[in-house]
């Protein structure tokens, strides 16, 4: 169904550029050619489909303001997501604009010089304008005068007209050697004057100086803190703020996971933390056969795990997940290639510097301090296994996860396209015979601490890789979108209303308190 609400609609945009994104980069990774682009540029290839399937936004009409749905602090990966959701639409220049009672505003720009280079302080933007910079790295191009037209004009207009203007900071941070660009909307500011100011630029060794137009913009007052400048402000404090526990794992996990608390004294429940699901003493674990392959699985028709996933490696090069599916087979301890496979991501561990914290409604909950990329591994969920009738015995059922019912997470990936119109797969579908529980009460991992969302940013995926039982895969949380740091990490309980009943037969009913906009006001 298509969503009404804003918030879900831009939600639905960006996912299906996700999803289709990583295809197209499946598919060059392979080595093939994108259709109809001069450049195997799979960004500006993905926002064309979605123009052809007619799922962009606010592209007929360009918004001045607040663009519904899109919340400060958003993160995007490629400057297309921005264009798709009309939040700024040319896919290089800086400042977008439009006609409006009669003269060119400006709707918003894109700051790219990293948040702290723009910033002159917490409120305030100095803007370069457009046009002039040298071309190529090494300067192709003699830098030239900027002139007061198109986008300069613009912004120059925005003073007189008092209309505000959107910003987007972009940040470029190198993870293991390859450039990765992040843009987060920082909201709504004011142009507040301009001026033009000399600037020199390198060109083949030569100081070049030419008059650039700076822009100043003030930050409109009311809008939400950047999650960046609160993530600095803990980066820089000496003492964390309410830090009840350096590390709760106590060094099992590869990273520490603290626990943070500043709304009350309390510290969580004790707990036993293990980085293994426990397996009842009767399981008796069948290892699977294992691939053949001899170095990283490369050929999804001769490697037989990719076999199983469809003829698929189900993972990008840089480990994202490419779509979500029933169930994946990684490569495990039975396959002939490498712990650097592609095809095994999750069962190598928390790799997002996670954090517990306090939150004000809804218990302990769990962040990360960086960002998250859609489609990223982030954790599992752990604990004893039981069988769902000794589940059903267990007096707290707060940690209880009923594997087999994470994929019913419907609304998050049914109806997304690909080339046969559906993302989603059956393969392996699970039987529905004996179900089976997942009680992290006494014995869990982070993935305890996770809290449900009506509008959540993790889903669960089944996944198989040490043992071939259907009926017990792993439960693994990838990210369904960017998430920027220090933002609750959630995923979708799927109780059905009034589905839950207590031992005497009653219903019984749990409130949410999630704060989505499209909230259904009840987990259960
Ligand atoms: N918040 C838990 C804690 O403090 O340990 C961690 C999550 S635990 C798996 C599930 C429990 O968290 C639920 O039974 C409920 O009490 C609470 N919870 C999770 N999501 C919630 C939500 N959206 N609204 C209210 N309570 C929630």
């Amino acid at each position: 169904d298509v969503p009404t609400d804003p918030r879900a609609k831009v939600k639905r945009c960006l996912r299906l550029f996700q999803v289709i994104s990583r295809q197209l980069l499946q598919e060059v990774e392979s080595g093939k050619k994108l259709p109809d682009m001069e450049i195997n540029r799979i960004d500006l290839r993905t926002a064309k489909i979605l123009g052809e399937l007619n799922e962009t936004l606010n592209r007929d009409k360009p918004v001045v303001g607040l663009v519904p749905g899109v919340e400060v602090g958003d993160e995007y990966r490629y400057r297309a997501e921005l264009s798709v959701l009309g939040l700024h639409r040319p896919p290089q220049a800086g400042i977008d604009y439009t006609m409006w009672n009669g003269i060119h505003i400006a709707t918003s720009i894109v700051a790219s010089g990293g948040y702290s280079d723009d910033m002159e302080n917490e409120n305030v933007l100095i803007y370069t304008g457009a046009g002039g910079k040298p071309t190529g790295k090494t300067g192709h191009t003699e830098p030239e005068d900027q002139k007061l037209k198109r986008g300069n004009l613009a912004l120059k207009n925005s003073i007189e007209t008092k209309t505000p203007v959107r910003v987007i900071h972009g940040q470029s941070t190198s993870n293991s050697g390859k450039v990765v660009m992040t843009f987060t909307y920082d909201g709504l500011y004011r142009v507040e004057k301009y001026w033009r100011e000399k600037e020199t630029y390198m060109v083949k060794g030569e100081p070049k100086t030419v008059a650039v137009f700076k822009f100043r913009l003030k930050r409109l007052e009311g809008q939400p803190e950047l999650n960046w400048s609160k993530l600095k402000k803990v980066q820089r404090s000496k003492v964390r703020e309410g830090l009840c526990f350096k590390d709760i794992s106590l060094g099992k996990e590869k990273l520490p996971i603290c626990v943070i608390n500043t709304i009350d004294n309390k510290n969580p429940r004790q707990f036993q933390y293990i980085t293994k699901t426990v397996y009842p003493a009767w399981y008796q674990k069948t290892r699977p056969k294992g691939c053949t392959c001899k170095g990283p699985c490369s050929d999804p028709k001769t490697c037989s795990c990719a076999v199983k996933n469809g003829g698929q490696i189900p993972f990008n090069f840089n480990g994202a997940i490419v779509k979500a599916k029933r169930l994946i087979y990684e490569c495990g301890p039975m396959c002939g290639c490498p712990p650097s496979c592609y095809n095994r991501v999750s069962q190598h561990g928390i790799k997002y510097p996670l954090e517990v914290f306090k939150t004000e409604k809804r218990g302990w909950g769990v962040r990360s301090l960086s960002s998250i990329p859609s489609g990223s591994f982030v954790c599992e969920y752990i604990g004893e296994l039981l069988r769902d009738r000794e589940a059903e015995q267990r007096t707290n059922d707060e940690y209880l996860f009923d594997i087999g019912h994470n994929y019913d997470d419907s609304a998050l990936w049914e109806g997304l396209l690909s080339d046969d119109g559906i993302i989603t797969d059956e393969v392996g579908a699970p039987s529905s015979e004996e179900g089976y529980t997942i009680d992290a009460l006494e014995r869990g991992n982070v993935g305890r601490f996770i809290n449900h969302s009506c509008s959540p940013n993790l889903y669960a995926q089944d996944v198989l890789f040490d043992h071939d039982d259907k009926k017990m895969p792993h439960v693994m949380f990838f990210a369904c979108e960017n998430i920027p740091p220090l933002k609750e990490l959630t995923y979708h309980y799927n109780y059905g209303i009034g589905a839950v009943r207590g031992s005497d037969g009653s219903v019984k009913v749990k409130e949410c308190y999630c704060g989505a906009s499209e909230c259904k006001g009840r987990l259960y």
